[in-house]
C-alpha cells in the first residue's frame, strides 16, 4: 500500500515527495553542507499526525529523521532516503500567564515563544537567535543569554508530550515517566517525538538594556585579558558574550566606515528591570573594558530587538563549520591563540566566548542528562563560506585552532554543537556512566533504535548498561 494510503484520509499535514514543488525547499536546512534528499517529507500539523508518520516509518522500515528548525551543524533534521518528519506545521504557543506557563508546539523556533510571552511580561530562557528551532535547543539543553540567572532550556521544562517509537503518546514529567523527563533533559532527540513542551515562564521585560563595544584587531588581546580577570566577578543578574568577528555587520550602533571591518564585540545583557541603575552602571562599566572604538549602550525589546540582532548574519544557506570547545581557565597564552588565528582567518563568521556559570550549575549534574554544568566559559567557533572549494581547508584550520587550545581547554562537549565529523564524541559529551545510563532509558522507550538519526544512544537492556558503547552504523 502507498504511504499516502497508509497514513489515511486523518492525516492533515503535507506528504512532500521528490516531485511535489515544495520539495527542493522542504529538504533544505541551515548548513549548506548538508545536501539530502528523503524519500519522504511528512509536514505535520498535529500529535495525531506525528503518530501516524512514526507508524509508518516503523511499519515500513523507513529510517526517520524529524526536522525542528533545522539549525542543527550536523543536518541530523534531514534524512537521505528515509523520511523526514518535519515539525514546521506545528508552531502554536499558548501562555498561561496566571501560572507562569508557556506551551509550545513541537516545531515552534525561539522567535514563537518571544514573540507570544512578550505581551505578558514572560521569556523562556533560550538561545540568542530567533531562528534556532526550540526541540532541538531544548532538548540538547539550551544555553542562552539568561542561563546565568535562570538557568539552560531544559531547567525550564515542567512536562513533554512525546510520540514514542511505538506510535504510543506519553506525557513525560517529574511524576509521569521521570526517567524520561531525566532524558529528555539534555539527551537530544533520542526517545520520541515532543510534539508539545511545557516551560515555566520567567518574569521578563519586555525590555533589555543591553551594551555593546567595539574594538580594533590590534586592541583585542589587551582587552580580551582583561575581560578575562572580570567575568569571574561578575553577579548572574548579566548575561555577556564576547566575539571576535570577521566582518561586523551593518547593526544599529555600528558608524558606517566600520561596517565589513574585522573588530572585537563584547555583549553585555542585563537581566533584571532594565531601569535599574545598578544595570546600566555595570553595563556601561563593562563597555569601557580596553580601548573600545565604539561603545553604545541602550534599551530595547527582548524578543523583538535584542533577539533578532544577531539573524542576518548566520543565515540559512551558507557553508557552516562549527566548533565548540569548553573553556578550563581563558589564560593570556589562550588568548594569543585565538587572536591570533581570527587575524587571519579567511573565512567569514566569529569566534566566541560565551558567559556560562551562575544558575546553570545550580542543578546537580545528575539531576539532567546535560553534562558539564560547571564551566564558566564556552567557546564556540563559528565559520561560514560559500564556495565549495574551501571546505577541506576551512573546516583543517578550524580543527587545528581548537588543538592548539587543548592545553585549556576542559574536559566536555555540548552534545547540541557535536558536527558531523564528530559524532564518535558522544559518550564524551555525557560521560560513561550518564551514557550508560542513557541507554537503558533508550532501551525502554526506543528498543529498536528506530530514532537514531541524531546523536545517538544506543539502546542498552539494563544488564548490559555497563558495556553501553555507540553501536555501529548506528549515526544514520
Ligand atoms: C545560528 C545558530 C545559533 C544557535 N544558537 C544557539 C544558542 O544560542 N544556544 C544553544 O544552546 N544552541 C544554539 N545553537 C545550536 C542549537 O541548539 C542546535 O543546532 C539545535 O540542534 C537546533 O535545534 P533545531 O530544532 O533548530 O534543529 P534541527 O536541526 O531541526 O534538529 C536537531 C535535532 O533535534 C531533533 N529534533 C528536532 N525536533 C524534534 C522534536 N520535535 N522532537 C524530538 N527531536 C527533535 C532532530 O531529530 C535532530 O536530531 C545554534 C545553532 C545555530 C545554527
Amino acid at each position: 500500500m502507498r504511504i499516502a494510503d497508509q497514513l489515511g484520509a486523518g492525516f492533515k499535514g503535507d506528504i512532500i515527495g521528490p516531485d511535489h514543488a515544495s520539495y527542493g525547499h522542504a529538504r533544505r536546512v541551515w548548513n549548506a553542507m548538508i545536501d539530502r534528499h528523503p524519500g519522504l517529507i511528512l509536514r505535520c500539523t498535529c500529535t495525531d499526525d506525528v503518530v501516524a508518520a512514526v507508524n509508518v516509518a516503523r511499519a515500513n522500515g523507513l529510517l526517520p529523521a524529524v526536522r525542528g528548525g533545522g539549525h542543527n551543524v550536523s543536518g541530523k533534521s534531514m534524512s537521505d532516503g528515509g523520511l523526514t518528519i518535519d515539525m514546521g506545521g506545528m508552531r502554536n504557543v499558548a501562555v498561561d500567564a496566571g501560572n507562569h506557563l508557556v506551551h509550545v508546539d513541537g516545531g515552534c523556533l525561539l522567535g514563537d515563544v518571544d514573540a507570544a510571552t512578550a505581551p505578558y511580561g514572560l521569556i523562556v530562557p533560550a538561545g540568542i537567535m530567533s531562528e534556532t528551532g526550540v526541540p532541538g535547543l531544548a532538548l540538547g539543553g539550551g544555553i542562552g543569554w539568561f542561563s546565568r540567572k535562570h538557568g539552560l532550556t531544559c531547567d525550564q521544562f515542567v512536562s513533554l508530550e512525546v510520540v514514542l517509537a511505538s506510535g504510543e503518546v506519553v506525557e513525560a514529567s517529574a511524576d509521569q515517566h521521570p526517567d524520561l523527563f531525566w532524558a529528555l533533559r539534555g539527551g537530544g532527540g533520542n526517545f520520541g517525538v515532543v510534539t508539545r513542551f511545557t516551560f515555566r515562564a520567567q518574569d521578563f521585560g519586555p525590555m533589555m538594556r543591553i551594551g555593546v563595544s567595539l574594538y580594533q584587531p590590534e586592541d583585542a588581546a589587551e582587552t580580551l585579558r582583561e575581560y578575562a580577570s572580570i567575568v569571574p566577578t561578575l553577579p548572574r543578574t548579566i548575561g555577556w558574550h564576547a566575539a571576535l568577528k570577521h566582518d561586523i555587520p551593518a547593526l544599529p550602533f555600528v558608524p558606517p566606515e566600520l561596517v565589513g571591518a574585522r573588530l572585537l564585540m563584547l555583549i553585555s545583557m542585563w537581566l533584571d528591570d532594565a531601569d535599574d541603575p545598578a544595570g546600566a552602571e555595570l553595563v556601561d562599566r563593562l563597555g569601557a573594558v580596553g580601548h573600545p572604538c565604539v561603545t553604545a549602550s541602550t534599551v530595547l525589546p527582548f524578543g523583538a530587538g535584542v533577539q533578532k540582532l544577531l539573524d542576518e548574519e548566520f543565515p540559512n544557506g551558507q557553508r557552516y563549520y562549527t566548533k565548540e570547545a569548553h573553556v578550563a581557565e581563558l589564560a593570556g597564552e589562550a588568548i594569543d591563540t585565538l587572536v591570533e588565528f581570527w587575524k587571519d582567518m579567511p573565512m567569514h563568521g566569529e569566534v566566541e566566548i560565551i558567559g556560562l556559570g551562575g544558575a546553570i550549575g545550580d542543578v546537580g549534574e545528575d539531576a539532567t542528562a546535560f553534562s558539564n554544568r560547571q564551566y564558566l566559559l564556552w567557546l564556540n567557533f563559528a565559520m561560514a563560506w560559500n564556495d565549495p572549494a574551501n571546505d577541506a581547508d576551512y573546516i583543517a584550520r578550524t580543527r587545528q585552532v581548537v588543538r592548539d587550545l587543548e592545553p585549556w581547554t576542559g574536559r566536555g562537549v555540548y552534545v547540541n554543537m557535536l558536527n558531523f565529523d564528530e559524532l564518535d564524541r558522544v559518550v564524551e559529551a555525557y560521560g560513561a556512566e550518564k551514557y550508560a545510563r542513557l541507554g537503558r532509558v533508550k532501551a525502554q522507550y526506543d528498543p529498536e533504535n528506530l530514532f537514531r538519526m541524531n546523536y545517538n544512544v544506543t539502546p542498552v537492556p539494563g544488564d548490559r548498561a555497563g558495556a553501553a558503547g555507540p553501536a555501529a552504523g548506528a549515526h544514520g
